[in-house]
């Protein structure tokens, strides 16, 4: 049924029953007629005083906040505000699925290792992300609203902004010495979309490049000056015996020297070119240690004082690492060679090898050497950092050495510390985790001093 004729059989049913009470009163009073009509009359106020009321309470219900449940009152009323409070339901619904899908679209940004920024036309900060609030010093509750030039004044990022300029440019980050690529791009009514991203590793490698082929080009260029020299002396002067010889001795160190160089370079590539050595390889350490031992006395030439690990200790016997023997070789006679190169005859280097307790063990390398000051230790590990370059070369170092050990032991998963004190002697440690080393012996290993 409709609903305007059940609302028309609604008024007549309240109209017929009031006229007919009033008729029967008129009947009474001996006037019918106008008892019916006054019953009549009676019966449309009373339905228009309902409908007024029913009406007054939806309104009051739409004025408010709409919060409490719409008046459940009958018919036309009922169903008005039925329908009105279903209508406000489904909007609802459908709003708190786009906020939700907002949030989510806002989330995504976030988790984006770079920084967004959303701005108003009149450079306000709309929205920020976590990464861009971080790089930027800003804070995403605080400053939202804020003018972004009244807060980030780095003079590149404001001439970006007022420019309108697509390219990136460069500014410095919150954190110390980091350094941001800023991109803006316009979009809308004069809305901003400013990107932010940290390039401190990027330019970092890039000027490591940089001074890396400088510094091999240097490397290389002084024995060669010095080779060229020599064979444009012998070329272009009639020499004595013992000139010849002794140039030609100059010549074969400068040889050597290079040969050392590229040797190095190529084990530095090697290592970073290469997967990780296999962690089943499994090798005995008294051997390992047994060669190492031959190398420093070799290097040494009795100038030292030796204490050297004795393959045959029982503490040693079914001890193995996991790794590549090459490597390990390469790092541990690395650290060996540094000790006697640094430590000047009549002193003392001892070299030992310790399982740990809970696991692990410790190859260490101990000096009495010329030590080194603290403010050095953190960049040893550079290729081509020297404390003192002259030194280095002369004893035929070429400033790759501790690289080399530090991407050997990163590649077994250990951790290489330096103690050093200048004038007191270094002790360089590699800390080789559980996972590489097979400790069968209980005891440490002991220590035999040979010399
Ligand atoms: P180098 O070929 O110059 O020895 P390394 O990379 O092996 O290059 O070592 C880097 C620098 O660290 C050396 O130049 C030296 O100044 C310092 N160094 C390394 N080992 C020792 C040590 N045992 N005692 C003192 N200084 C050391």
């Amino acid at each position: 049924m409709s609903l305007a004729l059940k609302r028309l059989l609604v008024l007549l049913r309240d109209l017929s029953l009031l006229a007919m009470l009033g008729g029967v009163a008129g009947l009474k009073l001996g006037a019918p007629v106008l008892g019916t009509w006054i019953g009549a009359l009676l019966g449309a106020a009373w339905a228009g005083w309902r409908d007024a009321r029913r009406a007054g309470r939806l309104m009051r219900w739409m004025r408010g906040d709409m919060e409490a449940a719409a008046p459940r009152d009958g018919e036309l009323w009922g169903e008005l505000a039925y329908r009105t409070e279903r209508a406000l339901l489904l909007r609802e619904r459908a709003l708190q699925a786009e906020r939700e899908r907002l949030a989510e679209f806002l989330s995504a940004i976030d988790a984006s290792p770079n920084g967004v920024l959303l701005l108003g036309a009149d450079e306000q900060i709309v929205w920020l992300s976590q990464v861009a609030a971080v790089h930027l010093g800003l804070d995403r509750e605080r400053d939202l609203g804020q003018r972004i030039t009244n807060l980030v004044r780095a003079p590149a990022f404001v001439s970006t902004l007022q420019s309108g300029s697509a390219e990136p440019v460069l500014m410095n980050g919150r954190a110390l010495q980091q350094m941001l690529s800023v991109l803006v791009r316009r979009y809308g009514q004069g809305q901003c979309l400013v990107l932010t991203q940290d390039v401190t590793e990027r330019l970092r490698n890039e000027a490591m490049r940089r001074d890396f082929v400088a510094n091999v080009s240097h490397e290389i260029r002084t024995p060669l000056t010095v080779l060229g020299g020599f064979v444009e002396t012998m070329a272009t002067l009639p020499l004595g015996e013992e000139e010849r010889a002794r140039m030609l001795t100059m010549m074969s160190q400068q040889t050597a020297r290079m040969q050392t160089l590229v040797a190095d370079l190529l084990t530095l590539a090697r290592l970073e070119g290469s997967p990780q050595p296999p962690p089943g390889d499994w090798h005995a350490v008294a051997d390992l240690l047994e060669r190492i031992g031959i190398e420093v006395e070799g290097l040494s030439r009795g100038r030292h004082r030796l204490v050297l690990p004795d393959p045959e200790d029982a503490a040693l016997q079914g001890v193995e690492i996991a790794g590549s023997l090459g490597e390990l070789m390469s790092a541990m006679t690395n650290l060996a060679s540094n000790a006697v190169r640094y430590t000047p005859d009549g002193g003392r280097i001892e070299i030992a090898w310790t399982c740990r307790e809970g696991g692990g063990a410790v190859f260490e390398v101990r000096d009495s050497g010329i030590g080194i000051a603290p403010e050095h230790l953190p960049r040893l590990t550079e290729r081509f950092y020297r404390v003192d370059g002259s030194r280095s070369r002369e004893t035929g170092g070429t400033g790759l050495g501790l690289s080399i050990v530090k991407h050997v032991v990163q590649r077994h998963g250990a951790e290489l510390t330096i103690d050093s004190q200048p004038g007191q002697g270094s002790t360089f440690r590699i800390l080789f985790p559980a996972s590489r080393v097979h400790c069968r012996a209980a005891a440490p290993a002991l220590q035999d001093a040979r010399r």
